[in-house]
């Protein structure tokens, strides 16, 4: 007999920002913790088929699954709580539903029939979620809904979990935020009282509200949400603010909401406990050693943007006993003269120049590097962080003046980044850039070799450009080292300095693997250099 899956459906209401992601991936770590088998699905209404397309200013951090997929960032909340990895169908977009439906009508998928919303669209939808718990092997799919309730966008997707609880076990969460009235102090709870009305509507009753809240509720509110929205009081649970993110499945256990759950769906707990997990909280929460490390950016305004290099500074962090407070770096100031990059860089212990496409803000970035390789300050490049690295590099040791990526400026003499051979009859923008997990080679005797201990790893890549083979030679003659490299062909995929501090570049993006229970080892070697500095 097939295995029974059962479904947590999560649903925002009021308005965005209530971190549902997070509440999400706390709810599949408590139950994990159960030693229950937990798969996520993040539904995103939005009719891009992926993330690849989006300004990171405008969505947040475009996240890279191991497959390749360019997704929400959300699925990165969940490898990183979780920590397994994900694959393109635990990211449903709008885009890709209709896409597969459209595909579908023209092969005659649906020959003889109007297609609709209702039934073929919330069918597509059903077998979707049905399949990826089956694919896993999963006790439970966690159904994470993008938007709020009332949104056009994901009013068909909503049906369709209302049509799964006719089928399969299916407990609704829903997320909601408890405002307090400054003036008086109170905690208001119509407007949740009003968006569960609203999900009644669509006929989907929450089994679990869930309130964001800057303080606790009362026993008042409570039991007004509770009368109100028609939920049991010990249903209702707190999501007040927390110092780490990473707390926030204790705070949902103590509240018993791991039980509540798995009795809604008969499901027993296998006893396993998260021990080890709360060590490592507790390890954020008191660091031995605080440390202040330099990001640089042009997205600096959009904290988001970077959420995944923030959490590989936490996960490092809770290893070594530190905590690295990020000062944000604007590098358009210092390219138009407004800072300089010596000022910028004061009182931090390291500097990162993360990923990044086109040229606002390079040159800011590149004497920013120039200045951490100067004094000896830590440096992480993370692929456009490492192809900078190797243009400042080239200009103030190599002496080749002006050198450049052409992807800032295509008439540069030297041309020590170029596009990758294969992109250059590339047309079409989304997916096809070189993405997903790459195998990269590891060279003996290397500084990359002592933090791996291996000398095959795999990693996860999104770009177009590269060194320039026809440079690699001159640059290493010049001191720096290439010692990541892709085993077939000449694609360099890890640069250090061998008579700095920590100076360490990587082509790919460390930040995508490092989880709290796996902190990824080049965080954890920068943050101790960062530590001696
Ligand atoms: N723009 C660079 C490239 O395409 C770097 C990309 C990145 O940092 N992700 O190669």
């Amino acid at each position: 007999m097939p295995k029974e899956i059962s479904f947590i459906v999560v649903v925002g209401s009021l308005m965005s920002g209530l971190g549902k992601g997070i509440t999400s991936s706390s709810i599949g770590r408590i139950l994990q913790g159960h030693g229950i088998k937990v798969v996520p699905i993040k539904f995103d209404g939005y009719l891009n088929v992926d993330c690849g397309t989006m300004n990171p200013f405008r969505h947040g951090e475009v996240f890279v699954l191991d497959d390749g997929t360019e997704c929400d960032m959300d699925l990165g909340t969940y490898e990183r709580f979780l920590n397994f990895d994900l694959k393109n169908e635990n990211s449903m977009t709008g885009g890709k539903l209709f896409r597969h439906v459209i595909d579908k009508e023209r092969k005659g998928g649906y020959l003889g029939y109007d297609v609709q919303i209702v039934p073929h669209l919330t069918n597509e939808i059903k077998k979707w979620v049905k399949k990826v718990g089956e694919d896993r092997d999963a006790d439970v799919v966690l159904v994470e809904v993008g938007g709020t309730v009332g949104d056009l966008e994901n009013g068909y997707f909503l049906e369709a979990m209302r049509q799964l609880a006719l089928e399969e076990k299916v407990a609704f969460v829903q997320v909601t935020y408890v405002p307090t009235l400054d003036a008086v102090g109170e905690q208001k709870t119509k407007p949740t009282q009003h968006a569960t009305r609203l999900l009644a509507s669509l006929g989907i009753q929450p089994d679990v509200i869930v309130c964001r809240e800057t303080e606790k509720l009362k026993a008042e509110a409570r039991k007004k949400i509770s009368m109100f929205c028609n939920v049991r009081e010990e249903a209702i649970i707190d999501d007040a603010d927390l110092a780490t993110v990473y707390e926030l499945p204790e705070q949902f256990e103590k509240q018993g909401l791991g039980k509540l759950l798995m009795d809604k769906l008969d499901l027993k707990s296998k006893g396993k406990d998260m021990a080890e997990w709360g060590k490592l909280v507790e390890r954020i929460g008191k660091p031995r050693q605080e440390l202040t490390i330099g990001i640089t950016g042009k997205y600096t305004a959009l904290k988001d943007s970077y959420v995944s290099i923030k959490e590989a500074l936490v996960h490092a962090g809770a290893k070594l006993g530190c905590r690295a407070t990020i000062k944000w770096i604007e590098t358009t100031d210092i390219e138009d003269g407004k800072l300089k990059a010596d000022d910028a860089l004061a009182g931090c212990d390291g500097i990162i120049v993360p990923g990044g496409f086109g040229a606002r803000g390079t040159e800011g970035k590149i004497e920013c590097i120039r200045h951490a390789r100067y004094h000896g300050l830590p440096y992480l490049g993370l692929c456009f962080g490492m192809q900078l690295a190797v243009v400042e590099y080239a200009r103030n040791v190599c002496s080749l003046k002006d050198a450049n990526s052409t992807e800032i400026n295509e008439k540069t003499p030297h041309p020590v980044i170029d596009l990758l051979p294969e992109q250059k009859t590339v047309i079409d923008k989304g997916a096809t850039m070189r993405l997903g997990g790459q195998d990269v080679e590891i060279k003996e005797g290397t500084i990359a070799h002592k933090i791996y201990g291996s000398v095959l790893v795999r990693e996860r890549f999104r770009h177009r450009y590269e060194v320039n083979p026809d440079y690699i030679e001159r640059i290493e003659a010049g001191g720096l080292v290439f010692s990541g490299r892709a085993p077939k062909s000449q694609i360099m995929q890890v640069m250090e300095l061998p008579s700095h501090k920590f100076f360490m570049g990587t082509q790919f993006h460390p930040e995508l693997s490092s989880r709290l229970e796996r902190p990824h080892p080049l965080f954890v070697a920068f943050l101790e250099a960062a530590m001696k500095k």
